[in-house]
């Protein structure tokens, strides 16, 4: 059956079509990091899933009724009430995006040398807590670590370790679930892993939060795996998984499906005042955050509409589709398949190259040699550790290439476009050149550095 896409489409963006010399070229001049190449330079782009989705028609007649007053807009509170019913939260601020969020909560709630917990923070997580003195822990599961494997919920975090940070001698200010778990491969968090957490954070009075840029893809998961969910909404399991915590931060790039906002709803009066000072200073009044009234009332309805089973069903088969595309090619990808990315196994198909030449790099410029497709490397150029003349020191543990599927933007043919690029690659991947890192910033290193490709030695 193919997957038929629960929408038809009303305007379109013609997307660019290029040669294989067109894209060497563009690549050369890129210095072969794909985060220099321009949006006419890519076909099919599967950077990032974050603002890249497509508006439904009801977002933007809301986009045209937005208020634009400065101090109690209309679009504020039809904004409020939506995220109030959704989360139950009584404080609720909009922020431009999840990283404006991150940095008022933790600036007001975590003080230096404290720490925070987490099944894994997300990178400007990790940043944000760092940047005040405290310290970002990852304790995800055991069951994450096995790449293959079909455990249902690797997005999960270790309660055990958990239990002994709580109960040792360390000062913990913060446990925050990142749902699904964007840093451990886009894998959902289990409803009975969140209960356990929000007891244990109880138990110990510390505050619990939800890193929910995701919240809806999880529940999806939660509603297909869980045993006990498979006859309650989305939208039912997300209000659940909200009540568990204390509050959450959100960047709403993602399940707000928007193409800018975020999202800080907490329950504490105490804290949502100090938070609030803090918004006002650096983000914006509290009734629009950084945000405009349009873009709060196009929030408003994004949030209503991901929530659809028909809509979530529709996503989760495509994401699993391609990871099947890629299957059947003989390239695997870490199991099971998510909703927002395909994670492809580059360092076992491509096992002739050693982590310094860089595997997941190397099969991600390959999708844009072969058919103009960008995504991200997820493996030892962003994770691994380097000396100061590009040397290896420490590899990542996995070399992934991240396939991100921007919401209701990509048609089935698209992503079987998509499948046959990678089954072509994999048909002779030894022809896969290895690169060298010709300059690497000290900070910020995917965005920024630069490489060439090694000839083979034969
Ligand atoms: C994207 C993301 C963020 C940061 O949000 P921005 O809107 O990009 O600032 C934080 N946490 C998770 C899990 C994310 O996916």
């Amino acid at each position: 059956m193919p997957i038929m896409e629960p929408y038809r489409i009303k305007v379109v963006e013609p997307i660019p079509i290029t040669t294989r010399p067109y894209r060497e070229l563009a690549l050369a001049r890129a210095g072969y990091n794909q985060f220099n190449l321009t949006a006419q330079d890519v076909t099919i782009d599967l950077l990032s899933d974050s603002g890249t989705g497509a508006l439904s028609a009801e977002q933007q007649a809301a986009g045209i009724r937005g208020d634009e007053t400065y101090a109690g807009s209309r679009s504020f509170f039809r904004f409020r009430d939506v995220v109030s019913e959704l989360t139950g939260y009584e404080h609720i601020y909009p922020v431009h995006q999840g990283r404006g969020a991150e940095r008022i909560l933790f600036t007001s709630l975590l003080k230096p040398g404290q720490v925070c917990v987490s099944n894994t923070h997300f990178d400007t997580t990790r940043a944000n807590v760092e940047i005040i003195g405290a310290v970002a822990l990852d304790l995800p599961c055991e069951e994450s670590k096995d790449l293959d494997s079909d455990h249902p919920f690797k997005g999960d975090v270790d309660l055990a370790a958990l239990e002994a940070v709580l109960a040792g001698p360390e000062d913990v200010g913060l446990v925050l679930m990142t749902i699904t778990n964007n840093g451990g491969g886009g894998q959902p968090v289990s409803m009975a892993n969140l209960e356990a957490v929000s007891a244990l954070a109880r138990k110990h009075g510390v505050p619990f939060f939800l890193d929910a840029a995701r919240f809806a893809e999880n529940a999806w998961l939660v509603t297909e795996r869980e045993p006990g969910y498979g006859d309650i909404t989305p939208r039912e399991v997300a209000r659940k998984a909200f009540a568990l915590a204390d509050g959450c931060v959100a960047s709403l790039k993602k399940d707000g499906i928007v193409h800018i906002g975020g999202l800080l709803a907490l329950r504490d009066p105490e804290l949502a005042q100090r938070c609030e000072l803090l918004l006002t200073a650096t983000e914006g009044f509290r009734t629009y955050g950084g945000l405009a009234g349009r873009d709060l009332d196009m929030l408003a309805q994004g949030l209503l509409e991901v929530t659809e089973p028909t809509y979530l069903r529709a996503r989760a088969a495509a994401t699993a589709y391609l990871a099947d595309l890629a299957q059947q090619g003989g390239v695997h990808s870490v199991r099971p398949t998510g909703v927002h990315a395909v994670y492809l196994n580059a360092g076992r198909l491509l096992p002739h190259l050693p982590s310094e030449r860089f595997p997941g790099h190397a099969l991600a410029l390959e999708l844009y040699l072969a058919g103009g497709i960008r995504c991200a490397e997820v493996g030892s150029l962003y994770l691994g550790e380097l000396d100061e003349d590009g040397t290896m020191l420490k590899p990542a543990p996995y070399e992934l290439v991240r396939l991100a599927i921007p919401r209701r933007v990509y048609t089935q043919s698209h992503l079987e476009y998509v499948g046959e690029v990678i089954q072509g690659i994999a048909k002779d991947p030894e022809r896969v050149p290895g690169y060298r890192m010709v300059y690497a910033p000290p900070l910020l290193r995917p965005f920024n550095c630069k490489l060439e490709p090694v000839a083979h030695q034969s």
